[in-house]
């Protein structure tokens, strides 16, 4: 369903031309021009009428468009004040769009999300894109999903597992939180100016069972430690957290090594060593 007033807009190339407007390295902007992919991204975040959505950084707005098309309504952070007055038109044809001026890192999104659910859904600038994701992740405030763009590698990194060659980390902190899939992989020319790299979308859904507050500070002691030095054996890289009392208490192999411990070993080990405080 198309909101009044949206299909006049200009293009996005004619809107950013008639703005003066460019990509900017400083703020990670690439953008996606193409309302094919940009409206592919919202059909898989999976969102419609009466849903509310966050989006981190519209820049020329084609993916706010996208979102606006499906009859959701939209607040917008965005970190660029040059995009307020193209930004602006687009509000300006539709009752269901906000804008707020700021920095995402910083922003309170429960305030934004107005004390009801809402989706996150992002074409993220790669330089905050993992910090803001274990924001979202661990923070207080919880989304009702996440549909977001990643560089490639971050994406295998969110997604692969257990014996993978990507599994790390943040695979362990965000499989703890969400059922993560990668569901879109769009090729670097999609993007004006094209990064370096290709990118994916992944859709992440909070998980009924996610670890509360300090069961999550554990598992990111633990895997700090594990993942600090992964080539070591557990024995060897939780040493200072309990070393092999801790491992074996959590049912696990000392000699084990981080990259082969499922998430659920990795709880296990958050238990143990929470139980020892
Ligand atoms: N959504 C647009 C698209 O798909 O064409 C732009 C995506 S571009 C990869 C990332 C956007 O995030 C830029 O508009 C950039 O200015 C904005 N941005 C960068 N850092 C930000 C931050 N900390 N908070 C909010 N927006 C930010």
């Amino acid at each position: 369903m198309s909101a009044p007033g949206l299909d006049s807009l200009p293009t996005l190339r004619e809107s950013l031309e008639a703005h003066g407007l460019w990509a900017k390295k400083a703020f990670g902007q690439h953008f996606l021009l193409d309302l094919n992919i940009t409206r592919k991204i919202a059909r898989l975040a999976r969102v419609g009428e009466g849903d509310h959505v966050i989006e981190v950084g519209p820049g020329p707005g084609g993916l706010t468009r996208a979102l606006l098309e499906t009859g959701a309504r939209v607040t917008a952070i965005e970190k660029d004040e040059r995009f307020a007055p193209l930004l602006g038109e687009l509000a300006a044809a539709t009752d269901r769009l906000t804008l707020v001026f700021g920095d995402a890192l910083k922003s309170d999104e429960a305030a934004l999300a107005d004390g009801g659910p809402a989706h996150l859904v992002s074409n993220l600038p790669y330089n905050v894109g993992t910090p803001l994701l274990i924001k979202w992740l661990t923070g207080p405030w919880t989304p009702a999903s996440l549909t977001l763009m990643f560089q490639r590698e971050v994406a295998d990194r969110i997604t692969e597992g257990p014996g993978e060659d990507a599994y790390g980390r943040l695979g362990v902190i965000v499989q703890a939180t969400t059922k993560a899939d990668r569901v879109m992989d769009v090729p670097a020319r999609a993007f004006i100016p094209p990064p370096k790299v290709d990118s994916a979308v992944v859709r992440l859904e909070p998980r009924a069972d996610r670890p509360a507050p300090e069961r999550l500070d554990a598992l990111q002691a633990i895997t700090a430690a594990a993942f600090g030095q992964r080539r070591k054996m557990l024995r060897a890289s939780l040493k200072a957290l309990g070393g092999e009392d801790l491992i074996l208490a959590a049912g696990l192999d000392p000699q084990a090594r981080a990259e082969v411990i499922s998430i659920d070993g990795f709880l296990a080990l958050a238990d143990a060593w929470r139980a020892r405080r």
